[in-house]
């Protein structure tokens, strides 16, 4: 079967083309649009959808080298996210699925991200933990199967991405600052400076008083030397990527002793981040797990991941009416 999937949740519109589960096309716009405003801006970016999106569809099909006559159904993200930028995604792919006849598949976005490690080999096997961390999100989920999924740890506040995102706007780097907190922290040393480490129960996660511990730290040391950050960014990068790696991976170690499990994943946008990336393949070694990393393109939003999702509900036939709605709060529900 072709699916072609629509992912249009933040600020990426991405339009992707899976045949009998393989990617064959998945073009993402990008909007720079944010870069000057600290984050996305929720009415630009639903203005910059509704004008990628027919261009986008067109460079899938033509990489893809599929017309619409060859589609068997349409996947969309129908949340969580953005509403205008959802609203964008979510009328298209009904219209377009109303204009060819062909069934439609709502896709849960967090639940994409996770089905990420469906679309290249290796595939973690089930049951597997996967630490998804995103712009929005931080869980830790078990994940039971392709359709079973339990969220047994998560983000009291803020996201992980969202800490990147922050910390790099007090040092006045431009949004998203993920990639360039990343990019400073492969020159600088990682313990140059230590932050307020959360003191959360469970498995659970918190961010925001972290954050605010940066802040302070960083006003301080401005007090003494007003040029504190330009001096020293490498370090403070490298410092704070540290500190974030170290609490996430504190949390899944937890999660995986208790569970008994060594299939370990990590999902979303900060799977991209190299200091996880490294500090993962050292606990692989250190501790026997498997660890699976999606590749680069599939961590960040992609539509690839939303046709993956697509064709295995394709084949479960799972299919919603013309009267679907996009959910910009959505519960964590696979088969929704
Ligand atoms: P959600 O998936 O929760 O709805 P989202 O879709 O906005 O949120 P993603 O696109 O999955 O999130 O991820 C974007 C986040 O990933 C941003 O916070 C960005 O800073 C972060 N990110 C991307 N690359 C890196 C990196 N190399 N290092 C750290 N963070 C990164
Ligand atoms: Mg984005
Ligand atoms: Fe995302």
């Amino acid at each position: 079967s072709v699916i072609l999937a629509i992912e249009s949740s933040c600020d990426e519109t991405s339009v992707a083309i899976c045949n009998n589960g393989k990617i064959t096309a998945n073009v993402i716009a990008n909007q720079t649009i944010h870069q000057n405003y600290g984050g996305v801006i929720p009415e630009l970016a639903s203005r910059v959808h509704q004008q990628n999106i027919i261009p986008v569809i067109h460079q899938a099909l033509a990489d893809a080298k599929v017309s619409k006559k060859d589609i068997n159904a349409i996947a969309f993200t129908r949340g969580p996210g953005l509403l205008g930028s959802l609203l964008v995604g979510v009328s298209f792919a009904k219209s377009f699925a109303l204009a060819l006849n062909l069934p439609l598949i709502a896709v849960n976005h967090m639940h994409a991200h996770i089905l990420a490690h469906y679309i290249d080999e290796p595939k973690p096997e089930f049951p597997f933990l996967c630490l998804t961390v995103s712009g929005g999100h931080t869980q830790i989920v078990l994940v039971k199967d392709y359709f079973d999924m339990e969220i047994i740890g998560e983000s009291l506040d803020d996201a992980a991405g969202e800490a990147f995102d922050k910390t790099a706007k007090i040092l006045g780097l431009p949004y998203p600052g993920g990639p360039l907190i990343d990019k400073h922290a492969a020159k600088g040393n990682p313990l140059a400076y230590k932050f307020a480490v959360p003191q959360i129960k469970d498995l659970n996660y918190s961010f925001s008083g972290f954050k605010t511990s940066i802040l302070y730290f960083i006003r301080a040391q401005e007090k003494q030397n007003p040029d504190f950050i330009v001096e020293n960014l490498d370090d403070i990068c490298a410092s704070v990527q540290h500190s974030i790696v170290q609490i996430l991976l504190n949390k899944l170690k937890k999660a995986a002793k208790q569970y008994g499990i060594k299939e370990i994943a990590i999902a979303g946008g900060v799977s991209a981040n190299s200091g996880l990336r490294n500090a993962l393949g050292q606990l692989a070694t250190d501790l026997g797990w498997n660890v699976y990393i999606p590749a680069f393109e599939y961590c960040t939003d992609n539509a690839a991941m939303i046709a993956i999702a697509g064709h295995h509900k394709f084949m479960r036939q799972e299919f919603v009416g013309q009267d679907v709605a996009p959910a910009s709060r959505m519960e964590f529900n696979p088969v929704k």
